[in-house]
């Protein structure tokens, strides 16, 4: 099958060597000439353009920060759409609003070319060695096809819906880890504000109820004074807005998102915004002169 790829970023790179390691012909494009060159050296072949990639490619994937680059990499001049033709598929695996999805597959569809909206969670190790989650919203047939390719880049395949209903998936993830993290440094703040140790309250009580997959990973990183990231701030704030987006448009209230949000935007106000998401704590810490180590 001949596959080709957008996007050669933190996640887009090691995606796309999994796929050229089992043994698919893949044609890449990213702005980044370092990353083409990597990619080249491992076999792959590189492309001038997102038209290139598609002339070559029965199955194009993007992987690229959010909508309005998904849509420049499909739409813009010398982009994807104008390399595609009938029967081939595209599928977009970033992160970005599902309307934007929706919008794209309805443009794909005029010209007789399936779309599926796969966005992933899971960071950089986990994309390394094809063991992420991945989302998948469109048609359950497009799905079912090209199932075995996802697969290579994911240790989870999941189908939830029609198309966008990859990217709610993922918001709904990124609302409650964003929430988690807020929630993990107030109870931390309250504790160290106490006279506490974090670390022992940490062992006291991340086996309880209180407990989760974001409390393991984010508390040692807050009492190591490690924001060395993970998944950045600035995408985190990049979700969110997705989703209020999304939210409003759906009228949906979501009042904990739009505050944490809030706490978001002080971080990188801070300068923080290339710091891992569990920088939430930074904010903590500053309202309440303390720190949580
Ligand atoms: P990144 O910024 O590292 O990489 C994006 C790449 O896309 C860059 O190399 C950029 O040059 C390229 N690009 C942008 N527009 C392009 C275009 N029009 N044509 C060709 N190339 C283009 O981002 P990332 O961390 O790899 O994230 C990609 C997506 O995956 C985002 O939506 C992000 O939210 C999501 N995601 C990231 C993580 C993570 O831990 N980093 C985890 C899960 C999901």
């Amino acid at each position: 099958m001949k596959l080709g790829f957008i996007g050669l970023g933190i996640m887009g790179k090691p995606m796309a060597k999994n796929l050229v390691k089992a043994g698919h012909d893949l044609t890449v494009f990213d702005f980044k000439e370092d990353a083409i060159k990597e990619l080249v050296a491992d076999g792959a072949t590189e492309a001038k353009t997102g038209k290139e990639v598609a002339e070559k490619s029965d199955v194009i994937f993007t992987m690229v920060p959010n909508s309005p680059n998904v849509e420049a990499a499909l739409f813009n001049e010398g982009g994807v759409a104008e390399g595609l033709t009938a029967g081939k598929t595209v599928i977009d695996m970033s992160s970005i609003n599902p309307l934007a999805s929706q919008g794209f597959a309805k443009r794909l569809a005029k010209l007789n070319v399936g779309f599926l909206d796969a966005p992933v969670s899971g960071g950089e190790p986990k994309a390394i060695d094809g063991s992420i989650a991945i989302m998948v919203g469109g048609d359950k047939d497009l799905y079912e096809k090209n199932k075995d390719l996802l697969e290579i880049m994911g240790g989870s395949v999941t189908y939830v819906g029609a198309v966008g209903a990859g990217n709610t998936t993922k918001l709904a993830n990124q609302v409650i880890v964003a929430l988690n993290i807020a929630a993990v440094s107030e109870g931390f703040a309250l504790a160290k504000k106490a006279g506490l140790d974090p670390k022992m309250v940490f062992d006291a009580i991340h086996t309880g109820l209180a407990g989760s997959t974001v409390m393991d990973a984010k508390v040692p990183m807050m009492i190591d004074r490690n924001f060395k990231p993970g998944f950045r701030v600035d995408l985190h704030i990049k979700d969110l807005q997705n989703a209020l987006d999304t939210s409003h448009a759906l009228h949906v209230g979501l009042p904990l998102t739009a505050e944490v949000m809030e706490i978001l935007q002080v971080v990188k106000n801070d300068g923080n915004g290339s710091d891992d998401h569990s920088a939430i704590a930074k904010f903590y810490e500053k309202i309440n002169d303390l720190t949580i180590d």
